[in-house]
């Protein structure tokens, strides 16, 4: 249960400064960059660390609802920031224990993100759960609030049946639209992205399949 979870009003109310201590301005008392890379369900945060390097002017954010999993990603990453010292090195990535399924958009201001991942996310294999999965049709319009046009949307899973199902709602939503296989193979977010997980790893080690689709965020069709 996550009701003891707390969340910020809005956005304004997130101290940013506590997470990337690095990107505060004392002088001003504004963060020099927000967040625009976020990976939802980030488990151990193989992704975050190997995100980091490659986009080190972006403030990276791993949103994580299990207490123990998202205390080991901030002791890892304290640790990563210790031993880079003189590099400054890993100040980007930060990690947030909260339920992406609720008050996304008390997180985000609307288009912020730029890219959001989903990388092996809990299948919820019986029917019954399917209401549970982390893909909807209610929650793609909170991603698509957050995400700004021509953001992208990232999934991978080693379930067919899940990807199927990630695949058909997001092609069925109307700000969402498929990137292309060729887009996909020189994307370097989803090469980093097939190893870089701890679940990645533990499909590769199996043999097992990775399942990818990416989807580019529409721009909202104006009402005349
Ligand atoms: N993305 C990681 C990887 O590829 O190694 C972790 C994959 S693991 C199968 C799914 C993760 O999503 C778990 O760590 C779980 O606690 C987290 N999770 C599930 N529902 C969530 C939610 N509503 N909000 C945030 N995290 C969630």
């Amino acid at each position: 249960s996550d009701h003891q979870l707390e969340y910020p009003l809005s956005p304004g109310d997130m101290e940013w400064k506590l997470l990337y201590p690095a990107f505060y301005d004392e002088s001003t008392g504004l963060m020099t960059k927000q967040v625009t890379i976020a990976d939802i369900g980030c488990g151990f945060g193989g992704l975050l660390v190997d995100l980091s390097p490659q986009f080190p002017d972006k403030l990276i954010l791993g949103m994580e609802i299990r207490v123990q999993v998202t205390n080991y990603v901030e002791d890892r990453i304290i640790a990563l920031r210790a031993n880079n010292a003189e590099t400054s090195a890993y100040q980007n990535i930060s990690v947030l224990r909260g339920n992406a399924m609720k008050f996304l958009p008390n997180f985000f201001h609307k288009a912020q993100l730029e890219k959001m991942f989903f990388c092996f996310p809990d299948p919820h294999f019986k029917q019954r759960k399917h209401k549970a999965r982390i893909i909807t049709n209610t929650l793609l319009s909170e991603y698509a609030y957050v995400l700004k046009e021509g953001g992208v949307v990232y999934t991978i899973t080693d379930v067919e049946d899940l990807h199927n199902w990630m695949k058909k709602h997001l092609e069925e939503h109307p700000l969402f639209e498929r990137l292309s296989s060729q887009w996909e193979e020189q994307d370097a977010c989803v090469q980093i992205m097939r190893n870089a997980t701890e679940e990645g790893k533990k499909v590769a080690r199996k043999q097992g399949d990775k399942f990818i689709a990416c989807f580019k965020r529409l721009p909202t069709p104006t009402i005349i």
